[in-house]
């Protein structure tokens, strides 16, 4: 903790890259944990359920699927997402680069986010492209449909669709001119995001982790504990 409190102190652009260990403590369930999705019983798996081929041939289940485990509109921000945004407003902090589709880095108060997996937040006609919230997706039952006739999907990336272009250049040259790169709460095996870290050149790369990854060998610092939990002690 006192190398890490150091660091920050040291750093004047740190860029986060994270995932769904992020929101956790929150009370929203990652995916590859011991209480994660994938661990949960279900007949198809979550990357099934949430890829572009079941939206469009089980839309039906994939909403069933979609409104009881992906929109916690009842989710409150964590000491970690509080302890990035107080980062960026003391100008420390360039930006977060989530793989987070839950919107909370930014109810916290964060405004430079790259969202690379999209928000449950923009909601999109696919035939006129009104725009909808995601208390409207809620609220809905079944399918949601547009005023026009056509089907709303959420904006977010679907397993086996592209990540947009625009995130993806504002997240790499993010990580390209931090000076310290905090990764937090990601398995690191969901790609391309998490080759991103590749982009890093600079001081300190800093891994907060409850479990080892492929990344843990190559940092200045790694903690394995709950990010919001060890966020929650560095003083700005
Ligand atoms: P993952 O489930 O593959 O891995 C989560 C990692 O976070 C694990 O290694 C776990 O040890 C760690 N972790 C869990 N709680 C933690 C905590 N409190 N502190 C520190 N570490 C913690 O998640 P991923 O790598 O982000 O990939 C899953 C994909 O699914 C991503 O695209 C992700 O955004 C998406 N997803 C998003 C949400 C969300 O928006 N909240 C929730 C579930 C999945």
């Amino acid at each position: 903790m006192k190398t890490l409190q150091e660091i920050i102190d040291d750093s004047r652009k740190i860029v986060f890259f994270g995932g769904a260990g992020v929101s956790t403590e929150s009370g929203i369930p990652d995916f590859r944990s011991e209480d994660g999705l994938y661990r949960q019983k279900y007949t198809v798996s979550p990357e099934t359920m949430l890829s572009k081929d079941w939206f469009f041939s089980h839309t039906e289940e994939f909403f069933r699927f979609y409104r009881d485990k992906m929109l916690p509109l009842w989710a409150e921000p964590n000491a970690a997402h509080k302890k990035l945004a107080e980062l960026e407003k003391k100008g420390k902090l360039l930006a977060v680069v989530t793989q987070n589709i839950d919107g909370l880095h930014q109810k916290a108060g964060s405004k430079k986010v790259f969202e690379l997996h999209g928000s449950v937040h923009r909601n999109t006609c696919l035939k006129c492209g009104n725009k909808y919230t995601a208390e409207e997706i809620a609220a809905e039952k079944g399918v949601p449909h547009c005023g026009c006739g056509g089907l709303i999907k959420p904006d977010v990336v679907l397993y086996g669709e592209l990540l947009d272009e625009d995130t993806v250049q504002g997240a790499v040259d993010a990580i390209a001119e931090a000076d310290t790169l905090i990764v937090a709460g990601t398995s690191l095996t969901v790609y391309p995001a998490a080759g991103f870290v590749n982009y890093f050149n600079g001081k300190y790369l800093v891994l907060i982790n409850r479990d080892p990854t492929p990344l843990d060998s190559q940092c200045d610092l790694v903690l394995h504990g709950k990010v919001g939990e060890i966020l929650s002690e560095i003083k700005v």
